[in-house]
């Protein structure tokens, strides 16, 4: 690499990943980055001019395109412009945003909601402004990136507990100095493996030692509890959560964050936060979108219940023809590769007969843990999910994966 000729660390970073990604190409294993050039429905895309059946996208309940959805943001659009042009606490708030955050409160049942301008930056900001040095925040271990870095910005004591195993999360509080400010965090729903936490259990646990209760909502906003309204739903119990974080960029077909949660954590969230303090406010269009995407997802509960159905028949199928997808038991299915050359290859069988699925490798993953993600929509026909069923199956098979 000719950089100035300089030698360094980052420059032989920069050098060994383009090899990575030079390797992936000779063999047709770079699958990153591919344009899609048109979406018709949730369920299918055109890309490099095929129609594939999608089975990589986190619009769970198919809103992306909603007839009500568009309009909310094309009248915003008339209304306001396409941009915020500064910053919420200064001229940046328009009544658009109160009634987003108003929509939001309701939506997660709790006194108020702040939002940001991503799901990323809403974990980066909201952990770092509430925890410090000093102060201890306890993690699961394959918590969401964003989980990762807010507790690494914050300066905090950073406990990782073993995936969703309380015992250990136990533990870990009982050692922690009794009078500091302490912060268990999960994903409600794994971004990577499907499954979900132990919310009683981890209630519980926090309410003993005096935590607070953060919890990811990236992928059960939409998708938990029969009205789509996320963890706690599922569970059936209330509002027990003391922070409730989303993103407006998965099952909301828009883009941002939230954070949902008594008035005075708000409060505090909305003057204390630099995220939200130095940063524009979200788009008119997407913060309007937003907005109408949770009132459809309230009026059209059979979105959920098509979402629940092709999950089912998803993983039952492919764990009936032997595939290992781990614990999901949601719209996220992981077929279990190991290495990184199975995901990549059988991807790519998948590819070549339109089945649009992409491969998970490490660092995103534990080595030795490389998959095929795939995750399943309302809108896919149970006979499209049969289709791709085979593919995954034929594929598997070739590569001795399967019988
Ligand atoms: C996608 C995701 C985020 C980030 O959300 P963006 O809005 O895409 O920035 C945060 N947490 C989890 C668990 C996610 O899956």
């Amino acid at each position: 690499m000719d950089m100035n000729n300089i030698d360094n660390a980052t420059t032989r970073r920069i050098a060994a990943l383009q090899a990575r990604v030079d390797t992936m190409k000779e063999h047709n294993y770079y699958f990153y980055n591919q344009p899609i050039e048109e979406i018709l429905d949730g369920a299918r895309v055109r890309v490099n001019g095929r129609i594939m059946g999608m089975y990589a996208s986190y619009s769970y309940l198919g809103l992306v395109g909603h007839p009500r959805i568009n309009e909310a943001a094309k009248k915003a659009v008339d209304q306001w412009g396409t941009g915020t042009n500064g910053v919420r606490t200064l001229a940046g708030t328009l009544t658009l945003h109160n009634e987003l955050e108003e929509t939001i409160a309701n939506f997660k049942h709790t006194e108020a909601a702040i939002t940001y301008t991503s799901g990323y930056v809403t974990n980066l900001t909201v952990i770092s402004t509430l925890m410090g040095r000093g102060d201890y925040v306890f993690s699961d271990k394959i918590n969401h990136a964003s989980i990762v870095d807010g507790c690494l910005m914050s300066g905090a004591e950073f406990r990782r507990f073993r995936h969703n195993d309380m015992e250990h999360l136990e533990g870990l509080l009982k050692n922690a100095p009794a009078d500091v400010a302490k912060l268990v965090i999960a994903d409600s729903v794994f971004s990577m493996d499907g499954d979900i936490i132990d919310l009683p259990k981890i209630v519980e646990i926090s309410k003993k030692y005096n935590a607070w209760l953060m919890i990811d909502e990236a992928h059960s906003v939409g998708v938990l509890g029969k009205k789509g309204t996320g963890i706690e739903e599922h569970f059936g119990i209330g509002d027990v959560i003391d922070i409730k974080m989303g993103t407006l960029s998965k099952t909301i077909p828009s883009v941002g964050g939230y954070v949902a949660a008594k008035k005075d954590m708000i409060n505090y969230l909305r003057h204390g936060s630099r995220a939200y303090i130095f940063s524009a406010a979200l788009p008119p269009a997407q913060a309007a979108a937003a907005n109408e995407a949770f009132k459809v997802i309230l009026d059209e509960p059979w979105r959920i219940e098509r979402l629940n159905e092709n999950t089912k028949q998803f993983i039952d199928g492919l764990k009936g023809m032997g595939f290992d997808t781990l614990l999901t038991e949601t719209a996220i299915v992981p077929v279990l590769c190991v290495t990184d050359e199975r995901a990549f290859e059988l991807t790519k069988q998948c590819q070549e007969r339109d089945v649009f699925v992409l491969p998970v490798v490490s660092p995103a993953v534990q080595e030795g843990m490389s998959r095929l993600r795939a995750t399943v929509t309302a809108v896919h026909e149970p006979g499209e999910i049969e289709r791709a069923m085979d593919v995954i199956y034929e594929a598997g098979k070739r590569m001795g994966m399967v019988k």
